[in-house]
Order: C-alpha cells, then structure tokens, then sequence
C-alpha cells in the first residue's frame, strides 16, 4: 500500500507521483511482486487537515490564515475518510505467515551474523576430522572409554586488541592439558582503537597506525613486521570435557565408534558448505553485500592460524584450502552468469529456515550458536 501525502493541489489524486509510482510498482513485478494500483492500494491526503483541527484554534494563525479555513477545513475531512478507508483495506488484506517470509533486510542481518561463525565451525570440522585427532580418539576410546569432547567458550574483550600470529604460534598446545589455549598469546597492544579498521581482518595494512610500531612498522613489544598482527576483540577457549571412566574398548571397537563419529562430522561439514555457498550466492545475485569481509576473510585468518600452530604438514590446511578453492570457483560462476545477464531473477531461499538447521545441527548447532 502506498500513501501519498500533500495531494490536495492534485484534487487528492497521486498526480506526477503516479510516473514514479508506475515504474517501481513494474520492477516490482519483475520479481514476481505483483501489486495494483487503485484506490484499495494508493491512498492520497494532505496534512493540512492538521492546520484545521490544530491552526484555527491559535488566535494568531487563525488570524493570519482566514481565507485558508475552508480548505483546510476540506482537506481535514477528505484525509480522515481516507486514513478510514486505509484502514479498511488493512483490516481486508490476507495474512501471511512471517516466519515463512523472511524479507530481504532480515535475511542480510541473519546472514552477515552467519557467516563468521561458519568460517570458525568449518575450521573446527576439519581439525576434528583431521588425521591426529582421530588417532588421539581411537586412543581415548582404548583407554577410557570415551571420546574426547570439546567445550567451546567465547571470552569478549573491552577493547580491539592488536596481537602477533606468529608469536601465538610458538606457545605450543600441551595436548595432556585438560584446558587448551588455542588463541593469541602475543598481546601486543590492549586498547588498540583504530578507527575504520575492521577487526578480524588479515593482513590489515592500516595496523601500521597502531601504537604497537614503530616507524618502520616493527613491533616494539614482540619484534615481529606489522603485517603479522591481527586486531581481535574476542577469544576462542577450548575446554575438553572430563568425563567418568566407562568400559576400555578394543581397537576394533573404538575404530567402529569413532567411524561413526566420523560420519556424524562429514555430514555436518557438507551441510556447513553448503549453506556458505548458498548464502554467498544470495547475497551475489541480490547485491546485497559482500561476502568476502563476511566469510573468505575471516577463514583465510583461520587457516592462517592452523598454519602457524600445526605446521605445513597438516592436513587441516589443505583440506580447508581446498574447500576454500571450491568455494570461490562456485562463486565466480555465479559473477560471470551474472555479468552475462544469464541469472535474472532473484534466488529465493529460506534464510530462516537455513538458520534453524544450523543452529540444530548435532554436534556443531551449539557452537554456532555461541560464536553468534
Ligand atoms: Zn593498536
Ligand atoms: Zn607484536
Ligand atoms: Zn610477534
């Protein structure tokens, strides 16, 4: 519904506004939004209907607008029997169920809130499926009984602060230790406030500004180039879970329950990419916003940090490389259609209900949802 204020001059018609009016209401429909426009979709009045019921009862205005009353007087009747006739064709339109229409505005916040979160879940898929893991839960299983269950907590700083990739790598994890400390070590600067520098971003040129360098852009707390640093304003805790003694199991045995859990963990790792490349093609076809910032930045960091503190060697990094790869052919796809005209209308997809399956994912749902 549309509503068209100062109409008078135009006998309480749309007037030059129809122009307009026709041509979004046309692109409209080339989304498949149809809308007709008549006196149930377009409503005019005037809000000198206001000078009439508040003006004329102040002495001085009604002195000086005499000759105004009974226009004003006009437009006060003909705009209240049209906000009732708004009214009317409120009351008359069909309702539809919100929850299954979620609009393009909601969908970008969901999305945007989305994405980090997914960067950090994929990075942790992979670790879990990673080859040296699965021995230390075949291990667990042969010993305790149990597989090894991480807690996740996020610990939110006051303030951005700047820390060293790769002095955080050098603090190695003590894989006996029951609370592992997977996060920046290197604090390098603690109220690190830098305006229009997005936190999470890696490299980050505009660190050179940081009170952490000098001239050169060296650090003067750790010694490492200022390209090596990173502005974080939230830490990742990983806690592993103690749980009772059960039953030792057998090599045989263990192997079959922790096959299990790999399927469990493949699974979700689909679902998770899925949903990313899902999510990025939306937010290509709409225009939205971009993704890169969003998810390809922050997973570069998370890469980056597996690099540093597991070595070349791992299998974590080339795994999430290559699904990185994969992502971002996906994407151009979607660009160069786009650029030929080939995809015309919008990809309509349920964010809301992506959103759900994530956040009720077995394993990950939970985590997710922290990381939110
Ligand atoms: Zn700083
Ligand atoms: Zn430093
Ligand atoms: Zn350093």
């Amino acid at each position: 519904m549309f509503v068209l204020t100062n109409s008078s001059a135009a006998n309480y018609l749309p007037g030059t506004a129809m122009d307009p009016l026709r041509i979004y209401v046309a692109e409209l429909a080339g989304k498949g939004i149809n809308i007709t426009l008549n006196n149930q979709s377009v409503f005019c009045l005037d809000n000198e209907g206001f000078r009439y019921q508040c003006g004329m009862k102040n002495d001085k205005f009604k002195a000086e607008f005499k000759n105004f009353e009974e226009n004003f007087k006009k437009s006060w009747t003909k705009s209240r029997e049209v906000i009732f006739e708004l009214f009317k064709a409120v009351t008359l339109v069909q309702g539809h169920t919100a929850a299954e229409s979620t609009s393009i505005s909601e969908a970008r916040i969901i999305i945007q809130t989305l994405m980090g979160p997914l960067a950090k879940v994929c990075t942790i898929i992979e670790e879990e499926m990673s080859k040296s893991v699965k021995e230390t839960q075949i291990q667990s299983l042969m010993e305790n009984g149990n597989l090894i269950k991480k807690e996740i907590a996020i610990e939110k700083f006051e303030h951005p602060q700047c820390v060293c990739l790769s002095c955080a790598a050098k603090t190695k994890n003590n894989p006996k230790n029951a609370e592992t400390q997977i996060e920046f070590t290197q604090i390098c600067h603690k109220r690190c406030i830098l305006p229009d520098t997005v936190p999470e971003k890696f490299p980050e040129p505009k660190l050179i500004d940081c009170a952490a360098f000098d001239g050169q852009g060296k650090c003067q707390k750790c010694g490492c180039h200022y390209l090596k640093h990173i502005r974080i304003t939230q830490k990742t805790i990983q806690k592993i879970l103690q749980k009772p003694k059960a039953p030792i199991l057998s090599r045989k045995k263990a192997e079959e329950i922790y096959s299990k859990l790999l399927s469990t963990l493949q699974s979700e790792q689909t679902f998770v990419w899925e949903t990313v490349i899902q999510l990025a093609k939306y937010l290509q076809t709409n225009a939205i916003v971009d993704f890169n910032p969003l998810f390809v930045d922050k997973l570069k960091i998370e890469i980056e940090k597996q690099h540093l503190s597991l070595g070349s060697s791992s299998d974590v990094v080339d795994k999430l490389q290559r699904r990185l790869q994969n992502f971002e052919t996906q994407t151009k796809m979607v660009e160069a259609a786009l650029e030929n005209m080939q995809i015309s209308e919008i990809s309509e997809i349920n964010i809301q209900t992506i959103f759900n399956k994530i956040i009720s994912l077995k394993i990950h749902g939970s985590i997710v949802k922290q990381f939110l």
